[in-house]
């Protein structure tokens, strides 16, 4: 028996090793070129095309929706938190295990009072054990994603009363946080963003990473007296919800709840198509969007798209039908993680498990519509948050090549790299290629490299995105 068992141990001490020198060889080299964005290293933000894109657009006729965020102005509950004391205590809940996520939301709808800071509204990774030092010095802490596997680096807040003059912001626990390494690793593409006007996005020229202190500190002279911060561009759930369900009444949308979100929070999708015309030859078009919830980007573009369309009209509607999911994690994007859900879940490698109850049931949803009629063109759509950083076209499947092609001359997609690899069934991409049998399955990484852009720039681009795929198939 003893000896038996001795062999046995040595045996899977073997296939250990076996299977992690294979994974070092082929897995972590495939993932991470495949469907690793945003937050695998490739970093290397090489010869980047910088296609110079119009600049004319900057006047935004677009009636700036003021991002929601700090619109909230009722029940002035005030700062239950601000517990005076300076003390750092960022170690309280860094034990790297599962954090509730119900924490976060209590804070939703407490306005602070004006000599507070205001955070965890939808859509905002909110700091904890904010202090407000003085009016030019504030301080919070950020906890990691459950899990320990993804750490957060989302965060978006909003300052209001400062003093005039440099204003610094300390956030604890970003030491073992690899995106605020990155705002600080001397790429001067990469910044945390503040705005006046929730329509312009300025970078934050002075940031450095204090690891001695385990913080993260921002610096900046604040053209306003309410100015709001955040890691990337805020796109948050509710403005989501409110812009699909806004199209109610186009007889060409329909919107549909598919799924429920383990916090309960709704998974619309909106359909858009002439629904007069039977969709025997029309193209059907899957569009899934915010698995990864710090992937702010996509989300205008997809704005920009769905409004196009809409309005546009004619063949758009006549030989399309469009199925789009803005919002495929609304627990992560309200809370404000980066890569999971709301239970630590990387949607996008549970497409061939059981796992995550999201995916589960719009799965479920996508089998159905293609069921109906086999879906043309499966697109899950990514975008990078932190800015500069590998973005590309990665494609299955016939016509990719094409399809890619067109997309590089769209400006605000600079993609480095355009590939037709294979992709795991874990994934979206690879899920909807083999089990639906979408040609060609596409996952679209936007990347941008400018230092600023504007809401109407990114809306743009959801209009070219859409005549790149109406071209595709002319
Ligand atoms: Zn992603």
């Amino acid at each position: 028996m003893v000896k038996k068992k001795v062999w046995v141990s040595w045996l899977i001490a073997i296939i250990i090793i076996i299977a992690v020198t294979a994974s070092l060889l082929i897995g972590t080299h495939y993932v991470s070129k495949v469907e690793w964005d945003w937050w695998s290293s490739s970093s290397s933000s090489g010869g980047g095309t910088t296609s110079s894109s119009s600049s004319t657009s900057s006047g935004g006729t677009t009636s700036s929706t003021s991002s929601s965020s700090s619109s909230s102005s009722s029940s002035s509950s005030s700062s239950s938190s601000s517990s005076g004391g300076s003390s750092s205590t960022s170690s309280s809940s860094s034990s790297g295990g599962y954090i509730n996520p119900y924490e976060y939301v209590w804070l939703e709808n407490i306005v602070y009072d004006s000599d507070d800071v205001g955070t965890g509204y939808d859509g905002g990774r909110p700091g904890k054990d904010i202090s407000k030092i003085s009016n030019n010095e504030w301080r919070m802490t950020i906890d990691p994603e459950p899990q320990g596997t993804y750490h957060s680096a989302w965060i978006d807040f909003t300052l209001r009363n400062m003093g005039s003059g440099e204003t610094t912001v300390s956030i604890y626990g970003t030491n073992s946080v690899p995106e605020f390494s990155r705002l600080d690793d001397g790429n001067s593409e990469k910044h945390m963003r503040y705005t006046c006007d929730g329509e312009t996005y300025h970078p934050i020229t002075d940031h450095t990473i204090d690891i001695a202190n385990n913080r993260f500190v921002i610096r900046q002279d604040f053209p306003c007296d309410e100015v709001e911060i955040s890691t990337y561009f805020p796109y948050p759930y509710g403005k989501i919800q409110e812009h699909i369900h806004s199209k109610w009444n186009d007889p060409n949308a329909k919107i549909t709840t598919i799924a429920e979100s383990y916090q309960n929070r709704d998974i619309d999708m909106i359909e858009m198509t002439n629904f007069e015309i039977q969709d025997v030859n029309k193209k059907q078009v899957i569009i899934e969007v915010r698995q990864h919830p710090g992937e702010v980007m996509p989300s205008f573009v997809t704005e920009g798209l769905i409004d196009f369309i809409l309005e546009e009209g004619g063949q758009y509607l006549d030989e399309y039908h469009w199925y789009i999911v803005p919002a495929m994690n609304p627990d992560g994007i309200y809370i404000g993680y980066t890569r999971s859900q709301s239970q630590g879940i990387n949607m996008n490698e549970a497409w061939n498990n059981q796992n995550c109850m999201e995916v589960n049931q719009i799965r479920n949803e996508f089998v159905r519509i293609d069921n109906e009629q086999q879906v043309d063109l499966f697109i899950d759509f990514h975008g990078l948050a932190g800015g500069a950083r590998g973005s590309g076209v990665y494609a299955t499947g016939t016509g990719a090549a094409l399809f890619s092609q067109i997309l590089r001359d769209n400006s605000w997609f600079n993609y480095e790299s355009i590939s037709s690899s294979q992709s795991a069934t874990q994934y979206a991409r690879g899920w909807s290629y083999v089990e639906l049998e979408v040609r060609p399955a596409i996952l679209l990484e936007l990347g941008q490299r400018r230092s600023e852009w504007t809401v109407r720039q990114m809306q743009l681009t959801g209009r070219q995105l859409a005549e790149s795929i109406i071209e595709f198939y002319d």
